[in-house]
C-alpha cells in the first residue's frame, strides 16, 4: 500500500503583505522544502515520498500554498510545520496569521483492492473513485480536521476495509486449550422447551426476553453462590455496582464505539418533561389503544447511548484520570447489579441466546504480571467448578480476532518484561449441548492488556503500564449448558448443585 496526499490551503493574515514580507514567505518556502520538511524522515526515503510545497503565491493578505507528499511529512503535517514558522517570520513585519482555509484535500491510496471491498463513505468524503489499484479520495477538511489527523485515520480505515474483505469469512482464530472429556449425561432435549413445559420460564413480551419463575431463579442463585464461594471469596473480589445505561462517552473510550451499533439497545430522552408537550401522545393511546411510535419519535432526543452491552466499560470512569497507589494493587472487583441487553436479531434461541440476560462480571487490574496471575488463578478455579462441582462436558479455547492473529498483534502490542504480551486475548469456555450437538460459549476470561487504562487514562504509581482483565459469567448460559447435559430432574444432578438449589418451588397451578 502506498499513499499520497495533496492539499491547497489559504493562509489569511491580518494585513496586506509588503513586498519584503512576500520575499520572507518565499525564503521560508525554500527552507521548508530544503530542511524543515525533512526533519524526522528516515534515511533513504525517496524524494517524492517527502512533503513538498509545490507552488505558492501571495496576494493582499493571502498566502496560497499547494503541498504534496507521500508517506513522510504528510501534506497536512507540512502545513502545520509551515504555520509554526510563518508566525515569527511575518511577526517581524507586524502581520499575524488569522485563519487557515483548506481549499482542497486529496488522498491517493495505491493498494491491492479485493473485488467487494467497502470503500468508506463519510460525510466529509466528497468524492471517491477506485480504478484498478488506485483509490482517489477528495476530503472536505477544516484546518482543525487536519490537526485532528483525520486524513491519517481515513488511510488506516481503508487499510482495515481491505483486510476485513480479505479475511472476511473467518471471524476468529480458534485454538483448543482444554477439553474435559465425556461426563455423565441425563438428557437429550432442548432445555428451554422442557423448562417451558414445567413452567420454570415463560416468554416475556419483548423479543429475546424471559420471565424466570422461582425454579429457574433457584438455579441462577445456586450458580451465583458457587461463583461467590469458589471464586469471589477465596480470591478476594469486592462487589461494586456499575451503571447499566451507557453514554457514548464511555463507549468512545472503551472502543465499543468502533462497531457495537448493530447490537445496541438505544436509549433516548424526552425533549422535555413538560406534561403538556406529551399530552397528545397519551390522548392518542386513550382513544385508539395504540401507542403512537412515530409521534414519540418526534418528541425525543438522542440516542444518548445504549443499555449495558458488556458490563465492565461502565466501571472505568471511576478511575478516569487517576494514578493508583502500588499498594492497592491488584484491584479485584465484580458487578452483578443488572441486566445486559443485545439485539441478537434472528440469532435468539431459548434462554441461551437472548436480548436480555443476566451476567456476573468479574474485573481485575494491576501490573501486567498481576493481571496475568489473576487470570491464571481464575482459570484454575473455574476448572475445579466445571470439573468437580458441575461435572460438565466443557472445553476452553483461545480465540483471537482474525486481524490480530494475522498481524501477530497479540505478541507485539505491548512490550513487557514478563512476556505477558503474548497472553493478551480471550479464552472462551464452551459447553456441549447434546440436543443439537454443538458447543455453547457460556463464559469467557479476557486479558485486555492496557486497553482500558489507556482509554480512560489510568496510571500506576510505579510508572509501569496498568493492565486489566475481565470475565463475564452468563447465568442463562450456565443454566442452559447444565440443564442440556443433566436434565431437569434434580435427583440426577451433582450433589453440590442439587443442595444449593433445594427443592424447586412450584408456586403456580394453572387451570
Ligand atoms: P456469542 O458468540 O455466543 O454471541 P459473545 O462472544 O457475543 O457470545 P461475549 O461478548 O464474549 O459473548 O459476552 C460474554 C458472555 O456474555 C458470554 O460468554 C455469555 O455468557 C454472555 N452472553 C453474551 N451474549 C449473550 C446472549 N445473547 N444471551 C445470553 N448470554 C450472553
Ligand atoms: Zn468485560
Ligand atoms: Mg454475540
Amino acid at each position: 500500500m502506498y499513499v499520497r496526499f495533496a492539499l491547497d490551503a489559504e493562509l489569511l493574515f491580518s494585513a496586506d503583505l509588503t513586498p519584503e514580507a512576500v520575499e520572507a514567505v518565499g525564503a521560508l518556502v525554500e527552507e521548508s522544502n530544503r530542511t524543515l520538511f525533512r526533519k524526522g524522515v528516515p534515511q533513504g526515503a525517496g524524494e517524492d515520498e517527502i512533503g513538498r510545497i509545490v507552488s505558492w503565491s501571495a496576494t493582499g493578505p493571502l498566502v496560497m500554498l499547494s503541498i504534496e507528499s507521500g508517506p513522510y511529512t504528510r501534506a497536512h503535517d507540512g502545513l502545520f510545520r509551515f504555520r509554526k514558522q510563518i508566525a515569527p517570520t511575518l511577526g517581524r513585519f507586524r502581520v499575524g496569521l488569522r485563519d487557515i482555509v483548506v481549499k482542497s484535500f486529496r488522498i491517493t491510496i495505491i493498494g491491492d483492492y479485493p473485488k467487494d471491498v467497502h470503500i468508506p463513505k463519510l460525510p466529509f468524503i466528497t468524492r471517491s473513485c477506485l480504478l484498478g489499484d488506485t483509490l482517489e479520495l477528495e476530503l472536505n477538511m477544516t484546518a482543525a480536521d487536519l490537526e485532528n489527523r483525520i486524513p491519517d485515520r481515513v488511510v488506516r480505515l481503508v487499510e482495515e476495509k481491505i483486510q476485513a474483505c480479505t479475511y472476511g469469512g473467518k471471524t476468529e482464530h480458534w485454538e483448543l486449550v482444554f477439553e474435559s472429556g465425556p461426563k455423565p449425561r441425563f438428557f437429550e432435549g432442548d432445555p428451554t422447551e422442557e423448562m417451558i413445559k414445567r413452567n420454570w420460564v415463560r416468554h416475556a413480551l419483548s423479543r429475546g426476553q424471559w420471565i424466570h419463575a422461582p425454579q429457574s431463579v433457584q438455579l441462577f442463585r445456586a450458580f451465583e453462590q458457587v461463583v461467590v464461594e469458589q471464586i469471589i471469596k477465596p480470591m478476594g473480589f469486592a462487589e461494586m455496582i456499575f451503571p447499566k445505561l451507557v453514554p457514548w462517552e464511555v463507549w468512545k473510550k472503551s472502543g465499543h464505539a468502533k462497531g457495537v451499533y448493530p447490537e445496541i439497545y438505544y436509549v433516548c430522552t424526552p425533549k422535555t418533561r413538560d406534561p403538556a408537550y406529551w399530552e397528545d401522545v397519551g390522548d392518542y393511546f386513550k382513544v385508539t389503544g395504540e401507542v403512537p411510535v412515530e409521534m414519540i419519535r418526534e418528541k425525543i432526543d438522542g440516542p444518548i447511548g445504549g443499555l449495558c452491552y458488556a458490563q465492565c466499560p461502565s466501571f472505568w470512569p471511576f478511575l478516569q484520570g487517576e494514578t493508583l497507589a502500588n499498594d492497592c494493587l491488584p484491584i479485584r472487583i465484580f458487578d452483578r447489579s443488572g441486566t445486559s441487553h443485545r439485539y441478537e436479531s434472528g440469532g435468539i434461541h431459548g434462554i441461551e441466546r437472548v436480548d436480555e440476560f443476566h451476567r456476573i462480571e468479574i474485573l481485575w487490574l494491576g501490573t501486567a504480571e498481576q493481571t496475568v496471575e489473576t487470570a491464571d488463578r481464575l482459570h484454575e478455579a473455574y476448572r475445579h467448578v466445571f470439573e468437580d462441582l458441575l461435572e460438565l462436558e466443557w472445553r476452553a479455547a483461545r480465540v483471537t480476532p482474525w486481524f490480530m492473529a494475522q498481524e501477530g498483534m497479540i505478541e507485539t502490542e505491548t512490550e513487557s518484561s514478563c512476556g505477558c504480551g503474548s497472553r493478551i486475548g480471550t479464552t472462551d469456555y464452551e459447553a456441549f449441548l447434546p440436543y443439537n450437538k454443538s458447543w455453547l460459549e457460556f463464559q469467557n476470561v479476557i486479558i485486555n492488556g492496557d486497553k482500558y487504562p489507556t482509554g480512560f487514562n489510568v496510571k500506576i504509581q510505579s510508572g509501569v503500564d496498568c493492565w486489566s482483565g475481565c470475565s463475564g459469567i452468563g447465568l442463562e448460559r450456565w443454566t442452559a449448558a447444565f440443564l442440556a447435559q443433566k436434565g431437569l430432574d434434580i435427583e440426577k444432578w451433582p450433589e453440590t448443585v442439587a443442595k444449593l438449589v433445594g427443592e424447586p418451588k412450584e408456586l403456580f397451578r394453572f387451570l
